[in-house]
């Protein structure tokens, strides 16, 4: 089987531990490659080589237009790879081919916006209030940055983070899921061919209780970027308070996705769809809770089961699939357990609700779209994220009940709105606790427009020009310009 080595310093490097994990193709169920298992010594090795490619050498020597250049050369690089990376990524985590090479084409994006930043991050010229000074900032890079990633979008969630944290002037190291690192492990690649000097860009591979805790405790890394579960967000947050680092962190969510009776249902069925159903369901926005006006409701949901039961599923690498399976075992296990909670709740069985029995599906691990009405906001299957295709189906009677419901709940991440009301929904829009608001629309991201968490989906914003902040430090410099030392014993 192909062994993928870790990548440290611009080469391959031979783990310590000489232990190797499985990686599988969640079409078929089995192993195709093996990732190195790293542990503390390679995050040494990797920190290291990031550290002092931080403080000496070419990066450091190099100008904000030369990082931004480089930045739009690996762009290019990628733009040139799309489809292969692509195709990687689905043998990897079984996602749709027409969704991956839709994300891989769009990837290079990120690296000519943030390139095109690198050399636009400036100061300010402080008008003070003291005579004799002046004072000027400065946006200085962190240092070394750990990038830590899930196995569901690895290399666009991954590039929200490395493009801005390079046109900063960071360095980085990568920890990229157990399930799904062998993209992450060509992308680097890409780096070296555009010229990015050696310890720049390192990726140690593993488990996240070895690599992902020896990154985060690593005195040298000074900026913790992570997407994933809540749980370990929390844990890495605990950590990295310990020595005051920075973190970003993008969570869950338990998206509410509203439709109004005078919504254009035609669209909204299709959103509702697309809410629950796109990527398998195993998105941080998938829109799992469907508000829907109590007068459209039975109406509304035998049309969304309609259209649910026309979903082609089978191989994620063919175009023409709708459906692919959830990405690991583990994730199929949590899937299936909480179709049995929201059984035993009381919810109403709609659609689905069992693992995939087609011909098409193969030995995969696959799951019918599940569609439960009957759900009220209290129940589990109602605030905890599912991450698969498993859509809770909730009434509503008017904005304000739509509101509280959409409200209650820890997460805040995604919502959306559908209605013909211009002035609802500006209304809503201000009401919903939640960093990202559609409006007649599903999971519209991009580069220029920040993401990000309120509540506890998270710390920090990707994308857009805030997205740079969040790599650099401000120093305020002080000039005497002549001002005298009246008193030295006391502060003016
Ligand atoms: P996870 O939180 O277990 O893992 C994410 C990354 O963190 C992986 O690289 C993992 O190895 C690493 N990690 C694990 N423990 C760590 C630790 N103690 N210290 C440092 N790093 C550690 O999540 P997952 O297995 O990728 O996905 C599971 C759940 O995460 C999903 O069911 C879903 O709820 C959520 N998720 C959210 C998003 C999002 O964008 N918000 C994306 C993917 C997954």
């Amino acid at each position: 089987m192909k062994q993928l080595p870790m990548y440290i310093d611009g080469k391959a490097h031979r783990h310590a531990s000489g232990r190797w994990i499985d990686s599988h193709d969640p079409y078929t169920g089995r192993a195709w490659a093996q990732i190195a298992q790293g542990d503390a010594a390679d995050v040494e090795f990797a920190v290291q080589a990031a550290d002092a490619a931080f403080r000496s050498g070419p990066w450091q020597q190099m100008n904000a237009s030369q990082r931004g250049l480089l930045l739009h050369r690996v762009g290019e690089l990628i733009a040139r790879d799309a489809a292969q990376l692509a195709k990687l990524e689905v043998q990897d985590n079984g996602k749709l081919i027409a969704e991956m090479s839709g994300q891989l084409h769009y990837v290079p994006q990120w690296y000519y916006y943030f390139g095109g930043l690198a050399d636009k991050v400036q100061g300010d010229a402080i008008p003070l209030d003291k005579k004799g000074y002046f004072n000027f900032t400065r946006h200085e890079p962190l240092g070394v940055v750990a990038v830590i990633t899930p196995w569901n979008s690895p290399l666009l969630i991954l590039s929200w983070k490395l493009a801005p944290a390079l046109a900063a002037g960071c360095t980085v190291v990568i920890k990229p899921s157990e399930f799904a690192s062998a993209s992450t492990l060509a992308f680097v690649r890409l780096f070296e061919e555009a010229g990015f000097p050696p310890g720049v860009v390192n990726v140690v591979t593993g488990y996240g209780r070895d690599v992902g805790a020896a990154l985060v405790e690593h005195t040298l890394v000074k900026k913790i970027s992570f997407t994933g579960s809540d749980e370990t967000g929390r844990h890495i947050n605990a950590q990295a308070a310990r020595q005051f680092k920075r973190v970003s962190l993008e969570l869950g969510g338990k998206s509410p996705n509203i439709v109004f009776e005078d919504a254009n249902l035609d669209d909204a069925v299709n959103g509702a769809v697309s809410g629950i159903l796109a990527a398998t369901g195993q998105t941080c926005i998938a829109g799992s809770r469907l508000l829907l006006q109590r007068s459209i409701h039975d109406e509304f949901t035998q049309r969304l089961i309609a259209l649910a039961k026309t979903a082609r599923m089978g191989d994620p690498q063919s175009h023409d699939t709708q459906v692919g399976p959830v990405t690991t075992q583990p994730q199929l296990d949590k899937i299936m357990a909480y179709i049995e909670v929201a059984k035993a709740e009381g919810a109403t069985l709609a659609l689905g609700g069992a693992r995939a029995d087609r011909p098409e599906c193969g030995s995969g691990w696959f799951v019918e779209p599940t569609v439960f009405t009957g759900v009220h906001n209290g129940m589990r299957i109602a605030q905890e994220e599912v991450f698969g295709p498993v859509l809770s189906i909730i009434p509503f009677d008017d904005e304000d009940e739509a509101v509280k419901i959409a409200n209650d709940t820890r997460y805040g991440l995604g919502a959306a709105v559908w209605t013909s009301d211009i002035g609802r929904a500006i209304r809503m829009s201000e009401r919903i606790q939640s960093g990202t608001v559609w409006i007649n629309t599903y999971r519209a991201v991009s580069y220029m427009s920040p993401f990000g968490g309120y509540k506890d989906s998270g710390v920090g914003r990707e994308n857009g020009i805030d997205a740079l902040k969040e790599y650099l430090q401000v120093k305020s410099v002080w000039i005497n310009t002549g001002a005298q030392t009246a008193n030295p014993f006391v502060m003016r």
